[in-house]
């Protein structure tokens, strides 16, 4: 349900026409030639649209104004060919409401030392066009992501490319609806929020039902549709034999009654993410568990407990990491693992609803009863995470503006067993040890539920937190805490003297 192929970035190139019409024509053509190139590279997701030489105000401004209503174009890419006197981008700067990165490139790679004359050097002046515009969008304070290289540069692309994905998540949140099935677990702090300042900041709505609501769909599902889901549960995940003939499989056929039903309500809603409650499950026969362990894995958000947040965030993450390699997945902090001598480590679950994309192997499908909520033994999908890098990223309300907090870990193997865990879970090291990212993440108001992906990188988060103007502290392999303490209060500042929106 995560398709890049609706997007477009627009590629404008800076100009003026104090060169002469056959500078602006080669200046054109180059620039087509960079658009071009984007377009044909596999790590470059989004398709790349060379727009115009923009080379007086009016233009601009126009430009700026058709990307704004543009439902296709979610970013723009500008660089400075020559010199372009930036107050002609005064107008269209003020104006652009679309993520900008800001290239800053030279078409020709090396110096012609034996030929280099005037004409080149007025051609070839990013060098200095690309500062002046640099200075408006700095005196303007226009949030912009400023990439330096050559073109041509693997580094190049790779930061155009998380940009890009940075930029489709946003596009994507400001037109995503979240459901809430039930409201959030009564008492907990951590995931309530400002339900109006989100959509203000992320663009996306949140929107209640009671579970009665979910309830209708979940009875409207078809004979033939349950037993559909359900012969494919048999295939795609590892089952005890003859799973058909025990007193579980109707179990299992009600936890398919309830995957169908919600992906019906999501579906004809237009939901991008959802939540459920353990405390509200009227009428439901189970916690959902299978349910949202599978429609996270097919691209929907998810937050347990109410948390729309998260939900959000877990999407917003899926679309940054579509396609690269690895999984995304709603993600608690459980239980530590504090052996003398070290290293402490966490172990990452939750009640049930763990995604599978971030499966070490095929997952298992069991049934087991849950300890809360007093219902049937609920299905779920068990399997541990791929070891390797990832990311655990949470975004709180602090009340006056929202907050991200990143910590990057490594996913290590289990120095045993699991075989009583009834769970899907990740096991990690996290960055730079347990005892300062706990730390700093408490110190910062981090909540217990995260966005974890083996596919974004904080270099995602970076971009995305800068277009959407929100807090971002990052927890990583050089985290000191005095200086994140030091850091959480200068950012209390900033964001208290902050008056860009
Ligand atoms: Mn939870």
């Amino acid at each position: 349900m995560i398709s890049f192929d609706q997007y477009e970035i627009w590629f404008v190139t800076g100009s003026q026409h104090l060169y002469g019409p056959e500078t602006l024509v080669q200046i054109a053509e180059n620039s087509k030639n960079i658009a071009a190139y984007f377009d044909t590279c596999e790590d470059l997701p989004v398709k790349v649209v060379f727009k115009s030489v923009a080379s007086c105000a009016e233009d601009i401004s126009i430009l700026c104004k058709e990307a704004n209503i543009s439902k296709k174009c979610i970013g723009i890419v500008c660089w400075m060919h020559t010199f372009s006197p930036a107050k002609m981008w005064i107008s269209g700067l003020l104006e652009l409401s679309k993520p900008l990165l800001h290239l800053h490139t030279q078409y020709n790679r090396e110096i012609p030392w034996k030929e280099i004359d005037m004409d080149y050097m007025n051609l070839h002046q990013s060098a200095h066009g690309d500062r002046e515009f640099g200075f408006m969008a700095a005196r303007l304070r226009v949030s912009r992501k400023v990439v330096v290289g050559h073109w041509k540069d693997d580094g190049v692309r790779h930061e155009v490319g998380v940009w890009m994905r940075a930029a489709a998540a946003v596009a994507d949140s400001r037109t995503a609806k979240v459901a809430r099935f039930g409201d959030n677990m009564r008492d907990v702090a951590v995931t309530e929020g400002d339900k109006v300042e989100a959509q203000v900041h992320f663009g996306y709505e949140v929107h209640g039902f009671g579970v009665g609501d979910l309830v209708e769909h979940v009875a409207a599902v078809s004979e033939n549709d349950i037993e559909d889901l359900t012969a494919r549960y048999l295939e795609e995940y590892v089952v005890e034999p003859n799973m058909h003939k025990t007193a579980k499989y109707s179990q299992l056929r009600e936890a398919a009654r309830i995957e169908g039903g919600m992906r019906s309500f999501l579906r004809d809603g237009d939901f991008k993410a959802f939540t459920t409650t353990f405390e509200d499950l009227h009428g439901l026969a189970q916690l959902p568990g299978l349910a949202c362990q599978r429609l996270m894995a097919e691209g929907y958000g998810f937050g347990a407990e109410g948390d729309w947040k998260t939900s959000m965030l877990v999407r917003s993450m899926k679309v940054m990491g579509a396609g690269l390699s690895g999984g995304t997945s709603f993600m608690e902090d459980y239980t530590y693992h504090l052996p003398e001598g070290g290293p402490d480590l966490v172990l990452g679950a939750h009640m049930l609803e763990v995604c599978p994309s971030i499966a070490s192997d095929t997952p298992s499908l069991e049934l087991h009863p849950l300890s809360i909520g007093g219902k049937a033994d609920p299905a779920r999908l068990l399997f541990t995470a791929r070891q390797g890098q990832a990311v655990n990223a949470t975004i709180i309300d602090l009340g006056n503006r929202f907050r991200m907090l990143s910590n990057t870990l490594d996913v290590v193997e289990a120095p045993q067993e699991l075989p009583k865990l009834p769970v899907a879970s990740a096991l990690w090291n996290p960055h730079p040890d347990l005892k300062t990212s706990a730390a700093a993440w408490i110190h910062g108001g981090g909540g217990h539920h995260s966005g974890f992906s083996q596919s974004v990188t904080v270099e995602h988060l970076r971009d995305y937190t800068d277009m959407l103007g929100l807090e971002l502290l990052e927890i990583d392999r050089s985290t000191e805490l005095m200086e994140f303490k030091r850091r959480i209060r200068t950012n209390a500042v900033y964001f208290a003297l902050d008056g860009r929106r």
